[in-house]
């Protein structure tokens, strides 16, 4: 098997070969058909997050160690599986959930895998993508296209479960009925732009400082628009409920402290705002303002087996529109990355073996 690997965090992708796995157990060897090159790549590559004022958090201090072969984003063609492997065939096309946990912890035990404190994650934690194959370690992770294209399908498994997790967090009721205010308007902005409808919400009103993100977010869907450095921001977006006094949801895809504080501002007695972003930083809220006006302030953080497997079975009911998508070859597995952070990919960059 070929990969790329990350030597040491920081350091050029080296190219490996080793022998390939073969699958014991329960295992399945899947061989790599795409591998999404996400934005959250570049910070395990480079081997911490920024937290702002001159903090860090590091890969070494959460126990992600080089090296790596990144890539969380998969999706392959089963080549070999285990002999306990049941329910999953050779050459099965499939897409691969990867943010697998411990499966004995309290959070495993509910399903709720991404929230595991000793998390197995695929691209992070162990091999990922970067490769001509990956080992997964049960079968139930490796879920069948069915029609999806494998590109597409990889990215379900990070922007589309995570928008899809985010959007989940709101009372049926509220979302059925009132538009939910998104910040940001990148590709997981327009992600949730495609997915809210055939989720049975009513719709979003989109806020970006960027006109042309704007423009793309009317364009897929949005039913209002607004730059939030407006003077009367604020105002305007509260307008836009349907009491005219106010929102109920909010999804910040940034996580900044300007975007955090305008989600807040924006809400009415009863609001949830749904903080998904990592851009960093600080805000301080007065205590009183959280009970007097019932305030939630919720972190969602991607989503788990569950939801993969319902936006996979949305996107074929409802044939919603793909994301953008650029393919390269898996040996530009560098020069991709280094595209995405000077910023010139446009959409996803998806690495095809
Ligand atoms: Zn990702
Ligand atoms: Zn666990």
């Amino acid at each position: 098997m070929r990969s790329y690997t990350v030597p040491a965090w920081g350091e050029p992708l080296e190219l490996t070969e080793q022998p390939t796995p073969v699958p014991t157990g329960g295992e399945v060897l899947v061989r790599v058909t795409a591998a999404g090159v996400c934005h959250s790549d570049l910070h395990i590559h480079d081997g911490y997050y920024d937290l702002g004022g001159g903090k860090k958090l590091l890969n070494n201090d959460r126990g992600v160690t080089a090296p790596r072969v990144m890539g969380h984003e998969i999706a392959g063609t089963v080549e070999a599986v285990g002999p306990d492997v049941v329910g999953v065939n050779v050459s099965d096309d499939v897409a691969i959930y990867p943010w697998i946990g411990c499966g004995h912890c309290d959070a495993c035990a509910l399903g709720d895998e991404q929230n595991c404190p000793t998390p197995r994650t695929l691209g992070i934690l162990t091999d990922g993508g970067y490769s001509t194959h990956v080992l997964v370690p049960a079968a139930k992770y490796c879920l069948p296209l069915d029609g999806i294209a494998p590109e597409v399908a990889a990215l379900y498994a990070c922007s589309g479960i995570t928008t899809y997790h985010a959007l989940r967090k709101f009372d049926t009721r509220i979302f059925a009925n009132e538009p939910v205010l998104i910040v940001g308007a990148g590709g997981l902005g327009l992600m949730a732009l495609t997915m809210i409808k055939a989720m049975g919400g009513y719709g979003a009103i989109v806020a970006d400082i960027d006109a042309t993100k704007r423009e793309a977010a009317l364009a897929a869907g949005a039913l209002a628009v607004i730059d939030p450095r407006d003077a009367d921001a604020i105002p305007q977006a509260k307008a836009l409920a349907p009491s005219g006094r106010g929102l109920r949801m909010a999804i910040d895809l940034v996580g900044g402290p300007q975007t955090l504080q305008f989600c807040i501002d924006c809400q009415v007695k009863g609001g949830k705002v749904v903080v998904v972003g990592l851009m960093g930083g600080e805000i301080t809220i007065p205590i009183p303002f959280i009970p007097s006006r019932a305030l939630t302030i919720e972190g969602s953080y991607v989503g788990t087996l569950q939801d993969m497997r319902e936006l996979m079975q949305l996107v074929r009911a409802h044939n919603l529109p793909t994301p953008p998508i650029e393919c390269h070859p898996l040996d530009d597995a560098q020069l991709v990355l280094d595209e995405l952070r000077a910023g010139r990919i446009v959409g996803r960059g998806v690495l095809v073996p």
